[in-house]
């Protein structure tokens, strides 16, 4: 029975995705196939095809079995209720772009499907950097935006002990990621869970947590100038609409000359990266986070290495 694979999303029909993944099961012999679910509502469509709560039930009206789903705008957060289990970053993201769903064994010996969540968009988003960036830690990283995509760049960033300033047009969204964040530790984890494990253990080891606790700092996106940066990542949707944004100045660029990372990847330059060109700056561009979030979403669903050089070609002739 062939396997079957999709983006949620809505809208969905200019994903590169089906492009991306279709390749790689072809470039792996797999017997799957990957299509776009466009709907425009998620509980009618988990009920169509469902007709109960969980993700997991779905195979029951497929012609394939659903066995995993990239899940994009607007339904990242909306899916968490319908996951049978979610991993750490998912819970501390609070949005979920991957789903996989798997086969166990009751202890009577009957079977049932479970569905698990995992996010990929900030490794997606940390190896397009390493890309560039041999080490993050300590780097000054200022995001703009606050929304689904920057939580998950800033869970990233914080995790690999950079320096993050948050600016968004909402301001409370950029301190409500600040203090979500502010207890997670560089490697992972967070400052509470481990005090409650170590509850009785001596306070050097208490003060060694505390200094590690996250560095980010938030605020308006006019207040850009006062923040020197190594890189500035653009995560805001402000290009699917405008043309042209005045929160960044050239003069910005020019003075503080960093390595310019827009997650927009359609278009693939945009005004704030022809801007940092024009300026002298390096930049990175939004298909990179795009391929390295689709090569782990491969990973979790089929456990192997997946064929990053197809999936990149693929990507790049549906331009
Ligand atoms: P989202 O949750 O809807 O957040 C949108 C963000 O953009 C918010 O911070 C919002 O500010 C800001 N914004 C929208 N219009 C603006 C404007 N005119 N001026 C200033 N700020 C504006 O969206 P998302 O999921 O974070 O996605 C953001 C972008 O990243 C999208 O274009 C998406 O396609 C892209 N993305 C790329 C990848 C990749 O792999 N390359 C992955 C995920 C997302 P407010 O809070 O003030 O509304």
């Amino acid at each position: 029975m062939t396997k079957i694979y999709g983006i949620l999303a809505h809208p969905a029909r200019h994903s590169l995705s089906p492009a991306i993944f279709n390749a790689a099961f072809l470039a792996e012999g797999i017997n799957a196939r990957y299509e776009v679910f466009d709907v425009e509502s998620l509980e009618k469509f988990l009920k169509m095809l469902a007709r109960g709560r969980k993700i997991s039930r779905l195979e029951n009206s497929s012609p394939g079995y659903i066995c995993g789903l990239s899940v994009s705008l607007p339904y990242k957060e909306s899916i968490l209720k319908y996951l049978d289990e979610m991993s750490e970053d998912v819970r501390a993201i609070g949005a979920c772009n991957t789903v996989k769903i798997t086969d166990i064994q009751n202890s009577d010996g009957s079977a049932k499907k479970i569905a698990s969540g995992f996010n990929t968009d900030w490794i997606g988003f940390i190896e397009a950097l390493k890309e560039k960036i041999a080490s993050v830690k300590e780097l000054n990283v200022v995001v703009l935006g606050a929304g689904g995509a920057a939580r998950a760049i800033v869970y990233g960033l914080i995790k690999e002990g950079a320096k993050v300033v948050v600016l968004n047009r909402t301001v409370e969204k950029a301190a409500k990621i600040a203090k979500d964040f502010e207890n997670i530790r560089a490697d992972g984890g967070t400052t509470e869970g481990n005090r409650a494990d170590e509850n009785n253990r001596a306070t050097e080891r208490d003060r060694a947590i505390e200094s590690d606790r996250a560095d980010i700092q938030f605020g308006a996106l006019e207040e850009l100038e006062n923040f020197k940066c190594d890189v500035l990542v653009q995560a805001t949707s402000v290009w699917l609409d405008e043309k042209e944004v005045d929160f960044v100045s050239e003069e910005y660029l020019q003075k503080n000359k960093p390595l310019v990372f827009d997650i927009v990847y359609k278009p693939l330059i945009t005004p704030l990266l022809q801007s940092a060109l024009n300026s002298g700056c390096k930049i990175i561009t939004g298909d990179k986070m795009l391929l390295n979030q689709a090569v782990k979403q491969f990973e979790i669903w089929f456990d192997k290495k997946a064929p990053k050089e197809v999936m990149s070609k693929a990507m790049n002739t549906d331009h």
